[in-house]
């Protein structure tokens, strides 16, 4: 118990301390630097060694972690992957507007989020900004903490049908009010507010990617500490797991890769996101960097194994009919293989049965998900990562309720779990 404690209140910190990819990023960085990952530029030659660890990131958003392992690299890639990016509200910074005695600034919707989740809640922003720095243009990252923004419901008497479902226009309706002082300059104000957390002056801010997020911190919920409860599990909880397991000890006998894209939520097509060539041709280097050649790198791939990690619907005890009665994922029961005739996820038999086989080593419980046939499924970066790079792949997860809620639930014993799979996969 204590265990699953202790590694729960860690994830805790990771997600209250990554409301961005961008913060994500950063903080599964500094925990592979404190490791004794080194960094790796992709315009540089690399000098790699066996026993080594390293990471390269894209975009501020995504990292490819790895560990170089003391045997022939031609055994093969063991992968796991999973996404930094969650639904956001972003900031439209020109389109800020003066209503009556508010100021408000109009957003864009990142992604999938539940629209309503949004209203009523301590918005706080963070983000990237580009600023001037010493004659050069450079990113800096920022979170402002402090709750100040909220886009408000509309009261109940003035739609009494609320209760029976609201469309939202994304446009009129989810710009967020960010003040009561008409006379305010917002973007002096909120430039001044940016420029005072990186110590800079605020004409030296150039350009910025500001988001809106929920500053309620996460918590452990439940009457035996059974939950977690936070924005953004979906998919931080998988890349906390797979940063926990590449960290846990010192030198690895394998390859191991842990890998964090960028834009999944929004079909994974960009330079930082799981549809490029951003793993497949760092596959490609490391070999090549530990003398081999395209041969070894070929089979190398045919050897390897890639774990798609995303978190997976759990059966709702209020919504029963919306699941298959067979296929019902429970909280802290374990985690979950995803199957899908068409294959928006990966699995197959022969890579479900290797799993599984994991965690009956470890004697940690799993469970299986397939959807109501009737009911199309969502998808993961497993497929596309399966058939980009030829590696066979199963997509898991662990059960969590309302995804793409603002507040998301999960079970603390089953990131214990993940965890555990994860550490044992990484040889
Ligand atoms: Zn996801």
């Amino acid at each position: 118990m204590k265990k699953i404690n202790k590694l729960a209140n860690e994830l805790k910190n990771f997600l209250k301390n990554s409301p961005t990819a961008y913060h994500a990023t950063k903080n599964i960085i500094e925990e592979l630097e404190n490791n004794n990952f080194k960094k790796l530029k992709e315009s540089n030659r690399w000098n790699i060694k066996k026993d080594g660890k390293y990471y390269i990131q894209r975009n501020q958003s995504a990292v490819i972690a790895f560990t170089i392992g003391s045997k022939k690299f031609n055994n093969g890639f063991n992968l796991i992957g999973a996404h930094t990016d969650s639904p956001l509200l972003k900031l439209k910074g020109e389109s800020i507007t003066e209503d009556k005695s508010y100021i408000k600034i109009g957003t864009e919707v990142y992604g999938g989020p539940i629209i309503n989740t949004w209203l009523d809640r301590d918005l706080s922003i963070a983000g990237r900004v580009s600023i001037k720095k010493n004659g050069e243009i450079v990113s800096e990252l920022i979170d402002l903490k402090k709750p100040l923004a909220v886009i408000p419901n509309l009261a109940i008497h003035m739609n009494r049908k609320v209760n029976k479902g609201f469309e939202f226009n994304k446009q009129k309706h989810l710009p967020a009010i960010i003040t009561a002082e008409k006379n305010d300059d917002v973007k002096y104000t909120l430039h001044n507010l940016i420029a005072n957390q990186l110590d800079i002056n605020k004409n030296d801010i150039i350009e910025s990617d500001l988001f809106l997020y929920d500053s309620t911190s996460p918590s452990i919920t439940g009457l035996n500490d059974d939950f977690i409860s936070s924005g953004r599990l979906d998919d931080l909880a998988m890349c906390h797991s797979i940063l926990k397991s590449l960290t846990h000890k010192n030198n690895f006998n394998e390859t191991n890769i842990g890998i964090f894209y960028d834009n999944e939520e929004i079909g994974s097509r960009t330079f930082q996101g799981a549809n490029s060539n951003f793993l497949r041709d760092l596959l490609e280097r490391i070999t090549i960097a530990l003398g081999g050649d395209r041969e070894d790198y070929f089979r190398a791939l045919s050897n390897s194994f890639l774990i798609s990690a995303d978190q997976a619907h759990a059966l709702h005890p209020n919504f029963k009919e919306k699941h298959d009665k067979h296929y019902t994922p429970i909280i802290n029961n374990g985690p979950v293989i995803k199957y899908n005739a068409n294959f928006r996820y990966a699995t197959t038999s022969e890579t479900a049965s290797k799993f599984i086989n994991i965690c009956e080593k470890n004697d940690i419980p799993y469970q299986k998900l397939a959807n109501r046939s009737d009911i199309k499924s969502g998808s993961t970066i497993g497929p596309m990562s399966s058939s980009l790079l030829n590696v066979k792949t199963v997509d898991v997860g662990n059960p969590l309720w309302a995804m793409h809620s603002i507040r998301e639930t999960a079970g603390t014993k089953d990131h214990f779990y993940i965890t555990e799979i994860f550490k044992s996969f990484f040889k």
